[in-house]
């Protein structure tokens, strides 16, 4: 496929936008090559400036579960547009979306719309520390939570150390007051809390990690988060920014059977707009400024367009059959690549939940970010760029999940499934897709 009007777009884009993109994940520097360059999006595919068609498993990066430009969305964002792009003032459909999202999870009485899961997190965060008067914060490696400064932190040397900066900017002494443990690590959650529960504030977690690649909780892991936090007085915060309405009704908390104190919500409930929300009881969500001292603001929050674009959308996920058919063609992705694989003689470990999921190119199942980081990520490009190469966009990078939407069916999935099944021979015989 030739793609001389992406090239020459990304030429000119790296002149007056750092790396040539607005968010690092789109440069393709995980599998290399130049991005394509997207002029439109029907359905379940996307056409590049190139006039280059392809079936879409990103949904930018999680929020479209409809699928591109569906027409209830496209029909509320132009009725809102046309209404006012916004008012700085409160208007009846915020009223609306925070009902039906506190209708939707048990753990949520209010909710605070912001404009990205980056500020959904750094709130709760804020609250946390103000609601436990505590600083430390405990996270985990492999969960994305935004670019905020508490979170962008990585691992000390030893367990039990203090987080460093995982970017320069970070204050160090900002981060120090991080923890950061492996993901589905009990023993290590049990040691920390015997040594820093005292201290914390806040236990962050995505309770299905998405960000290392599709990573699920393991018996015990969420509900131990649970009762250590809450016996050491320390809140627990579900990052919901990827799961929340993507893997059922609500939060995939009411799946799990573990309720947080407070959620972070996002993608999904903005329906391709920047939307994003905090959301919890009502008592510690009434310290937040102006029911109570603890400051938080936005000028577009709320904004009319991004909250119609969310409720169609919610609106058209409660229709019944919607998540059973999402998960149906989840299996049928993850068991068709694994049986590919199988077939070719490539190792590979398909992670997944609903309709979000991750090849991993090892045979050893993954269950933290050690284990993503022992996959291929050679063998991820090559994947990648055969499926490209065939007409099928997946995500750039080995450590995310691809989505499929509700437009997405069992023949889409198929032809995906017929080439990834050609990709992996070519991996085996040649090492290249
Ligand atoms: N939390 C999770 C789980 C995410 O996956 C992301 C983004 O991918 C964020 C938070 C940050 O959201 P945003 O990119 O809207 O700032």
């Amino acid at each position: 496929m030739e793609r001389p009007r992406s090239e020459a777009a990304f030429r000119r884009a790296s002149e007056r936008i750092p790396g040539g993109v607005s968010s690092p994940v789109r440069a393709f520097r995980a599998v290399g090559g130049s991005p394509l360059f997207i002029a439109r999006g029907q359905g379940a595919w996307i056409e590049d400036v190139d006039g280059n068609r392809y079936v879409d498993f990103v949904g930018s990066w999680g929020p479209l579960i409809l699928g591109h430009a569906h027409p209830a969305v496209v029909r509320a964002v132009q009725e809102a547009a046309a209404a006012g792009t916004s008012f700085g003032a409160p208007t009846l459909a915020e009223v609306d979306l925070a009902e039906r999202i506190a209708a939707a999870i048990p753990s949520v009485e209010q909710v605070r719309l912001v404009n990205s899961g980056t500020e959904a997190t750094m709130t709760a965060l804020r609250l946390a520390r103000a609601a436990t008067g505590r600083q430390r914060i405990l996270k985990f490696r492999g969960c994305y939570h935004g670019h905020s400064d508490s979170l962008l932190v990585e691992a000390g040397s030893g367990a039990l150390t203090l987080g460093v900066p995982s970017s320069p900017g970070v204050p160090a002494a900002l981060a120090q007051e991080t923890s950061v443990l492996e993901y589905n690590d009990l023993e290590g959650v049990r040691a920390y809390f015997r040594e820093r529960g005292e201290e914390t504030a806040a236990v962050i977690v995505e309770p299905v990690a998405g960000n290392m690649g599709v990573v699920e909780p393991v018996p015990g892991f969420l509900e131990l988060l649970r009762e250590e936090s809450r016996r050491a007085g320390a809140l627990l915060i579900f990052d919901e920014v990827i799961t929340g309405f993507r893997l059922g009704w609500g939060g995939v908390q009411s799946q799990l059977g573990v309720e947080p104190d407070l959620t972070c919500l996002g993608k999904v409930i903005g329906g391709g707009l920047p939307l994003a929300a905090v959301a919890g009881p009502r008592a510690l969500m009434e310290q937040l400024a102006p029911a109570g001292p603890v400051y938080q603001a936005g000028t577009l929050a709320g904004n009319p367009l991004a909250v119609a674009a969310g409720l169609a959308t919610l609106r058209e996920l409660e229709r019944p059959g919607v998540y059973e058919h999402l998960a149906r063609l989840g299996e049928r992705w993850r068991n068709g690549l694994q049986e590919a694989a199988r077939q070719a003689g490539v190792p590979l470990t398909v992670n997944g939940r609903g309709s979000m999921s991750t090849p991993f190119f090892t045979g050893e199942p993954v269950r933290d970010l050690e284990g993503a980081r022992r996959a291929s990520g050679a063998r991820y490009a090559a994947f990648f760029h055969g499926m490209l190469e065939r007409g099928f966009y997946l995500p750039p990078s080995p450590f995310e999940a691809n989505f499929l939407s509700t437009v997405h069916d069992e023949r889409l999935v198929d032809l995906a499934l017929e080439a990834a099944g050609e990709v992996l021979r070519a991996i085996a015989r040649d090492g290249r897709g």
